[in-house]
């Protein structure tokens, strides 16, 4: 079979100089730490990337799908995103939110102005943990209630407290956490009890909620907090009116509902701008990470004036949120996202993708399910369709096989049998033509 070609692309990477691929490798074995995880049996070492795309040492281009794992919103190195940094950074690459600085003000406002409803205020700060963290503690000091309902399945960082809410075993060290959290099941219509031929599939699901808050709490809760499109997980899209029910247990129950938008903000839905708006709700507290600063160390909580109000009792401060380098990318890349319409872009290229994905799937039993919305897209793969055991080595052969092709994916799930496509959003059918052969030869060798 004839290896497939990247579309042609007029970038040429500058000249690599530094060490070898090996000696990175030995200084990051002997000085990082060990816990790392290393994507690839011959991993990679990316020196350079430009819009879709990124390039190894030897100057090699790769179609990145997995955008630095959803980070990657509008292009590595988008130049006016790097205007926007350079400018910041050559006028004040520092200060604190105890001065004032029109830059971060103003981004505060940008960001808004994106949200609907009442939610209008913002707390910056440097990553989807940190983000996620202080969501829960908002609303544990807003409410006066403690009992938290997450989902199985749910990624929401590695913090100390973070880690209580993710719910996937393998990102849950074996030491004390979860105080007060409760997982429901989570609405996976692909494994779940409810399928997508089920129209009150989202409130049956919900139902766990109700259940969870009546036999597991006090029958107070803080809040409901979820992703709005499980990412690590596998990509799983809950079934309609999910959230709408799950909000509603919630708020009868005296808590507020938290949406983490770490992967699916910014548009990557195609639909919407919010994964959350997808599902109908408007949520009390929103969180978003990765994407919002195009790689910058950049997230936000966005919430109510009465619920920002909380956090007056005592002093809380963040040095770097804020800052005003990663709130000029982070305003950057809203002017991007809009100049260059690029939710509709996800939108258009990520149906595409799917319709694709979808007619690999009829050549492909291994494929189990294909799902998403827009440009966050998942590929189960199973041994047996009417099983569904997960295909966990398939999976990696087909993720290790493409990359060989010039494609990088991500992989997720609790079993690892979910192919996650995920790329800056600025990529074209042409990739999408690309990405398809590359899993077309990929799967056709298992
Ligand atoms: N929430 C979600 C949905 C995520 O995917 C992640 C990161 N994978 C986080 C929170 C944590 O973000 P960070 O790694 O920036 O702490």
């Amino acid at each position: 079979m004839k290896t497939p070609m990247l579309p042609p692309y007029d970038h040429s990477p500058g000249p690599y100089n530094g060490p070898t691929i090996e000696e990175v490798m030995d200084q990051r074995k002997r000085y990082l730490t060990p816990s790392l995880l290393t994507y690839y049996q011959k991993p990679i070492m990316v020196v350079e990337g430009s819009m879709q795309y990124v390039y190894d040492e030897q100057g090699r281009r790769y179609l990145d799908a997995f955008g630095g794992i959803v980070s990657i919103s509008v292009g590595h190195c988008h130049p006016y995103v790097v205007k926007k940094i350079r400018e910041q950074l050559e006028t004040l690459q520092h200060t604190t939110t105890i001065y004032l600085n029109p830059v971060v003000s103003a981004y505060a406002q940008a960001l808004a102005e994106k949200l609907p409803g009442k939610l209008s205020v913002c707390y910056l700060v440097n990553s989807g943990s940190e983000a996620n963290d202080l969501a829960l503690l908002m609303a544990r000091l807003y409410t006066g209630n403690y009992d938290v309902i997450g989902l199985r399945n749910a990624y929401h960082g590695g913090s100390a407290s973070t880690m209580g809410l993710t719910a996937v075993s393998s990102w849950k060290y074996n030491y004390p956490h979860s105080f007060g959290i409760h997982h429901a099941i989570f609405p996976d219509p692909y494994r779940g009890a409810w399928g997508h031929d089920d129209p009150d599939a989202g409130a049956k699901y919900a139902d766990d909620i109700k259940n969870l808050i009546e036999f597991a709490t006090s029958g107070h809760v803080a809040a409901f907090f979820a992703e709005s499109i499980q990412g690590v997980g596998g990509t799983v899209v809950y079934p309609d009116g999910y959230l709408i029910n799950a909000y509603q247990h919630c708020r009868k129950a005296g808590g507020i509902c938290i949406a983490d938008e770490v992967q699916t903000g910014f548009g990557r839905t195609g639909s919407h701008y919010w994964g959350f708006e997808t599902q109908g709700v408007v949520p009390d507290i929103v969180t978003m990470a990765k994407g919002i600063g195009n790689g910058a160390p950049l997230a936000a909580v966005v919430t109510t004036p009465e619920i920002a109000q909380t956090l007056t009792q005592r002093i809380h401060f963040n040095t770097f949120g804020g800052n005003p380098v990663s709130c000029a990318a982070g305003k950057a890349v809203l002017e991007v996202i809009d100049r260059e319409k690029l939710q509709l872009n996800s939108m258009e290229v990520g149906n595409y993708l799917i319709n694709g994905l979808k007619g690999l799937m009829e050549k492909n039993d291994i494929i189990g399910d294909v799902r998403g919305k827009g440009l966050m897209i998942g590929i189960e793969l199973v041994k047996d369709r009417r099983t569904k055991e997960p295909a966990k080595q398939e999976c990696a052969r087909v993720f290790e096989r493409v990359k060989e092709l010039g494609l990088l994916v991500g992989k997720g799930g609790l079993y690892s049998n979910v192919l996650r496509i995920k790329p800056p959003m600025c990529i074209t059918r042409a990739d999408v033509d690309f990405m398809m052969e590359a899993l077309n030869i990929a799967m056709g060798e298992l």
